[in-house]
């Protein structure tokens, strides 16, 4: 199925200049929603992850499903001040503006081998941040999956070290 064809541009939003990949044209049609999943799944083959983490918040949806599908738990890595317990939290640079990502101290113990899940890949500063988050907390970055990487901001620059997958790719905007 093609996965590309149910991505809606944007325009402008949140901000003049940005053209934004809508996921939601996606989420709400059952046979997208059902291959995306299956898909990203099917990337996974022997890696033995034991925890999915996913990026609030397009990144929550697939990551929990994919989490579901594997029989592992899913970890939310949350916007400032969202999560209620103990926390660890990295800054990082946005392709709109600088923001702060946290997880919960106790989300992922020494030797978990976790995939790391966002629905788009642009710079690539938020999931460098997340693979630190993880990585402080003794978590080995087995897999990072996207649902869409756009190939022209070179994110995967930042990610060069990891296992980084993506389903729908763009060459420009
Ligand atoms: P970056 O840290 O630059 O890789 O930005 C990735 C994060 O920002 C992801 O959580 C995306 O959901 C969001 N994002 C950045 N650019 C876009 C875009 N053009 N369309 C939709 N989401 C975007």
């Amino acid at each position: 199925m093609e996965l590309k064809k149910l991505i809606r541009d944007v325009p402008n939003f949140p901000k003049q200049g940005i053209i934004f990949k809508d996921i939601t044209t996606l989420l709400k049609d059952p046979k997208g929603l059902n291959s995306a999943a299956d898909e990203l799944f099917n990337l996974l083959y022997n890696k033995q992850i034991t925890k999915v983490a996913g990026i609030e918040s397009r990144g929550f949806i697939l990551g929990a499903i994919v989490a579901q599908k594997l029989g592992v738990g899913f970890v939310p890595i949350r916007k400032p001040s969202k999560l209620p317990a103990e926390t660890i939290s990295e800054s990082y640079a946005l392709e709109y503006g600088t923001d702060r990502i946290e997880i919960h101290k106790d989300a992922i113990q020494e030797g978990d081998k976790i995939l790391l899940h966002d629905d788009l890949l642009a710079t690539g500063g938020t999931m460098e941040a997340a693979c630190k988050l993880v990585e402080r907390l003794g978590g080995e970055v087995v897999q990072i999956s996207f649902l869409i990487e756009l190939n022209f901001l070179n994110g995967r620059d930042k990610l060069k070290k990891y296992d980084v997958r993506s389903l729908i790719q763009y060459d420009s905007e």
